[in-house]
């Protein structure tokens, strides 16, 4: 019997873990395994506490000494709990969490075995990094990378069921100082639009002496069996099935979205969650999603750094608690093709530490323009650098959603509501050279009469957007499932933190020449609506004559992912991000590589999985079947039976037949195509190839034929599971 028929008989025969959360409150175990501050209270020395509180406030650097100390307080946190190891947590270019595990264990130089944790060794480690993506960053320069301490993410402990370890969160830089990883150009973004944001919050309210960007991802997923799972060289593989026929029942029933969550999959969810809370993953909310076997997970908004280190533990924590229930989760963004993909909805604020939210519409007239210059400014950074945010979110996955009319589309826009959209207007038409105190007041109330209705208007959401504003946030919607949230965090921040600084520069120049403050932040709001308009887009984003519309504005419209790039490699993108300290010319550079490799990687893959599945799977198994019916037709021939008993069978003899030369003559053709596109010296150049004359040419071609085959050749001799056993199975 094949693997897939194994597969089914175990979903009938077997009972699957039913595990799930215990009966204890949260409360009661959220952040058990994390080195919080109350926790280092206990541990460390008063000194000691002092120095990281305020390196994790503000980050300070820590003396040595100190670092010593909080490391023997954390070997102690962590020894009570049975940690034996510890590793240097980092978030490298693959996409995914990189660690080494190195023990507490060590012997002295007489040979006494003891355990040993210290300053050095907490702040810094130079892991062998050479096979981490890097751009040619260490080709260059130094063949050694270090991961070096970040306080302002807390030490956790993850449990394995093989054991626990000790996690320092870590950022990853080359020995030469250019970053290797996520985090350090996301905590230098975050540095810069803090600090811009300050200085034009402080235009308002001189109180404002921090602003802290939020985050509240929405992770999608699918989940299915695991042994059907495993059934499919694809799904292990690529996180895909490259090949499936569409089963009758899809997701058209819309049964699925928001019903009730199967037992077997809410035991599984329980049981990560419980797992989230203790490593302080703050999961709020969990539901199916639209598609069968797909479902949604999200938390309580947190900082941007601590958010997003908490979505790719999730995404680990995930995928290790499925095994306990015999289940596998596709964090991909399109794992079967023809019901809907997953992202990673980004939703992102600004908040004060005087307790206000940015992106919350004032109480008072004054506060609304608070609230108005940071929303327009957003608009602002959204349209000016729409290619650099759409490169932020691009990658061989995504691109089977973006513009694939299910998702937003590949153009940025952005959706602001009605009301909001009046307000603009309004502004646009009223604020203008000859704008006085007294317009502006008059202004200021008219626009604080219709901010009121933002809530009514703000509960029916235009769910085609890219980029919406939901009340009191923007959700940037088109980060894929499978993304680190920081690329797109990264690129958002920083533009934001251009958009603000350019406003703080014009806004002081007005005021030097003699405007009074509130009219030269009224007139630079008005002229940043003008500029930036055409970015505003209320209507469908998945209809084609929003790319028509969109097309006449100059809005980009860039579908795949090795033109996405080119956004990176512009002489607005490198000052951007050098203006901002974020990444030199150089890291920049490197990057874009890095991605453009991921990416023709990735297609590379595929196309050897489709070409391995086609001529190992498929093929035989249709070959079987034209046996039959030659060997069926033969004798139903000698028999001396009238041709009308075997027309059928003469028929499905001659289409399994068809499709079987073509898949062979084009998996051989595809074959010669990346022969090609591998010759190809230029990175970019190469990574176009994989996408205009590998994937483009052969991939849906080659898919075609081996669906139809699927429909056609006897259900039983099948190897493949078919998407409506593991759509529908659990
Ligand atoms: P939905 O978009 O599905 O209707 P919600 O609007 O309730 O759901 O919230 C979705 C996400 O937005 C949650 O993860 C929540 O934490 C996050 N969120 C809410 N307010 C903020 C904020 N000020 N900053 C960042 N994220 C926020
Ligand atoms: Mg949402």
């Amino acid at each position: 019997m094949s693997l897939r028929f194994d597969a089914i008989k175990a979903l009938t025969d077997e009972s699957h873990a039913k595990m799930g959360g215990s009966a204890t409150k949260i409360s009661a175990i959220f952040g058990e395994n994390v080195f919080t501050l109350d926790k280092a209270r206990s541990f460390l020395s008063d000194e000691a506490y002092k120095s990281l509180l305020s390196s994790t406030k503000s980050g300070k650097k820590i003396e040595r000494t100190l670092a010593n100390q909080i490391a023997i307080g954390l070997r102690a946190w962590a020894e009570s709990k049975g940690v034996t190891h510890y590793t240097h947590w980092f978030q490298p270019l693959t996409g995914t969490t990189a660690e080494k595990h190195d023990s507490f264990f060590t012997l002295k130089s007489d040979g006494t075995p003891i355990e040993e944790f210290d300053g050095a060794t907490l702040i810094q480690q130079e892991p062998d990094a050479s096979s981490f993506p890097n751009g040619g960053i260490r080709a260059t320069f130094e063949a050694r990378g270090y991961t070096a301490w970040d306080p302002s993410s807390p030490a956790f402990i993850f449990e394995a069921d093989a054991g626990r370890t000790l996690c320092i969160p870590t950022v990853f830089v080359s020995y030469t100082g250019e970053s290797l990883d996520y985090k350090a150009p996301l905590i230098k973004a975050l540095e810069a639009i803090g600090k811009a944001a300050v200085d034009v919050a402080n235009l308002f309210d001189k109180n404002i002496s921090k602003v802290t960007p939020t985050l509240g991802w929405e992770q999608e997923y699918f989940v299915i069996d695991e042994a059907l799972a495993n059934a499919r060289p694809d799904l292990v593989q690529a996180g895909r099935t490259v090949f499936g026929a569409a089963p009758a029942k899809g997701q058209q029933l819309e049964d699925h979205y928001f019903g009730a969550i199967p037992e077997r999959v809410y035991a599984f969810m329980r049981d990560f969650e419980n797992e989230s809370y203790k490593l302080g993953i703050p999961l709020r909310t969990r539901h199916n999603e639209v598609a069968p076997s797909q479902f949604e997970a999200a938390p309580i908004f947190e900082e941007v750094n601590i958010a997003v280190d908490h979505n790719i533990l999730l995404m680990d924590v995930m995928s290790r608690v499925a095994k306990r229930h015999k289940l596998k989760v596709l964090l991909h963004e399109k794992p079967f093709a023809g019901i809907n993909g997953s992202g990673k909805h980004n939703n992102w604020s600004l908040a004060t530490d005087t307790g206000i939210n940015l992106l919350a519409p004032g109480k008072t007239p004054k506060t609304n323009l608070l609230f108005l210059t940071f929303f327009v400014n957003i608009i602002k950074a959204v349209h000016e650098h729409a290619d650099i945010l759409r490169a932020s979110i691009a990658s061989a996955s995504n691109d089977h959603r973006l513009g694939a009319n299910e998702a937003p589309p590949a153009i940025i826009s952005v959706f602001i509501g009605d009301y909001l959209t009046k307000v603009l207007g309004d502004i646009e038409k009223r604020v203008g050279d000859k704008f006085d105190e007294q317009d502006e007041a008059i202004l200021k109330l008219d626009l604080h009469k219709s901010i009121p209705e933002l809530l009514l208007d703000n509960t029916d959401r235009n769910r085609t957007s890219p980029f919406a504003f939901t009340g009191n946030k923007f959700e940037f919607r088109a980060v894929g499932s499978s993304a680190n949230c920081a690329n797109a965090m990264i690129t958002l921040n920083t533009i934001v933190a251009d958009s603000l600084t350019k406003f703080k520069a014009e806004v002081d120049e007005l005021i030097s020449k003699g405007s009074k403050k509130e009219i030269a932040v009224m007139q630079t709001i008005q002229k940043y609506i003008v500029e930036s308009k055409t970015v505003l887009f209320e209507g469908d984003g998945y209809s084609f004559e929003w790319e028509k519309e969109a097309e006449k504005r100059g809005l980009p419209n860039v579908k795949t992912t090795p033109l996405a790039l080119d956004a990176l490699s512009t002489d607005k993108a490198k000052k951007l991000f050098e203006d901002f300290n974020v990444y030199s010319h150089r890291e920049l550079e490197a990057r874009h590589e890095i991605e453009l490799e991921n990416y023709l990687k990735k297609v590379q893959i595929e196309g050897r999985i489709m070409g391995d599945l086609a001529i190992n799977h498929i093929l035989p198994v249709a070959i079987n079947y034209q046996n039959k019916l030659v060997s069926n037709v033969k004798s139903l021939k000698e028999l001396g039976l009238p041709e009308t008993t075997y027309a059928a069978q003469l028929d499905l003899l001659k289409k399994v037949s068809e499709h079987i030369q073509v898949i062979y003559n084009k998996v051989h053709e595809m074959v010669e195509a990346r022969k090609v596109a591998n010759n190809i010296e230029n990175t970019r150049t190469r990574a176009i190839a994989y996408d205009s004359q590998v994937k483009a040419k052969y991939f849906d071609d080659i898919r075609y034929h081996v669906d139809k085959l699927e429909q056609l050749v006897d259900n039983e001799t099948w190897t493949l599971p078919k998407y409506r056993e593991m759509l529908l199975l659990r």
